[in-house]
């Protein structure tokens, strides 16, 4: 079981998957980008409305290192006015200064704003000649992107534009299970009712049990 905050600053337990244990077992340096479940359902009921149109935003990071992993923490999403076609999305004229601005007004730093996401409507998720370009354009020392479709296929990855140029790191996804919804379904119930720990010296050596 690992721990670790949420973007709403509460505890979020998730269970260590496979993978997890591997990288532990292995000591190889992992990206993630995480991203809250909250976050996650609206950036994909954005692609689907959008569809078969694209659509785009942009976000804050938190970055953090835990041994082994290098997380990448979507903590906020700001959708800006946009044009948008099947094959094509852009900012309005003005729109990321007027986000900027709103960050700036409320007395934050826009140097988090590293996340970059865009939908390709219904199309496969790849990252095309015009995404490579605007991710050369990004004037951040860092830039998270991630494109998306209406079939709720993504794909992320991290550029680092300074001090040295390193491309297209791939991304891990993982989505965060908000500690809300957590409590609004019934597997806290069900691990409490249906769970029964067995202790060290009493664990049945049974072919047929899951031993994974
Ligand atoms: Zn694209």
């Amino acid at each position: 079981m690992m721990k670790f905050l949420s973007t709403k600053g509460k505890a979020v337990a998730i269970m260590a998957t496979n993978n997890e244990y591997y990288h532990a077992v292995n000591h190889k340096q992992r990206y993630r980008l995480i991203v809250d479940s909250e976050l996650w359902g609206y950036m994909m009921a954005l692609a689907s409305l959008s569809a078969p149109n694209e659509v785009l935003g942009i976000g804050m990071i938190t970055k953090r290192c835990v041994g082994y992993s290098t997380d990448f923490i979507v903590d906020e999403i700001f959708v800006p006015r946009q044009e948008v076609a099947a094959n094509y999305c852009s900012f309005a004229e003005g729109a990321q200064n007027e986000i900027m601005n709103d960050i700036l007004e409320r007395g934050d730093s826009t140097e988090k704003l590293c996340f970059r996401w865009h939908s390709h409507g219904n199309g496969s998720v790849f990252f095309s000649t015009i995404d490579e370009k605007d991710i050369d354009n990004c004037d951040s020392p860092y830039v998270v992107n991630m494109v998306v479709n209406a079939y709720r296929d993504s794909i992320a990855r991290l550029d680092i534009l300074e001090p040295v140029r390193v491309r297209n790191i791939p991304l891990e996804i993982l989505v965060d299970i908000n500690e809300e919804i957590l409590e609004r379904t019934k597997c806290i119930r069900e691990i409490k009712e249906k769970c029964k720990m067995v202790p060290l010296g009493m664990q049945k050596v049974d072919p047929s049990a899951w031993r994974g």
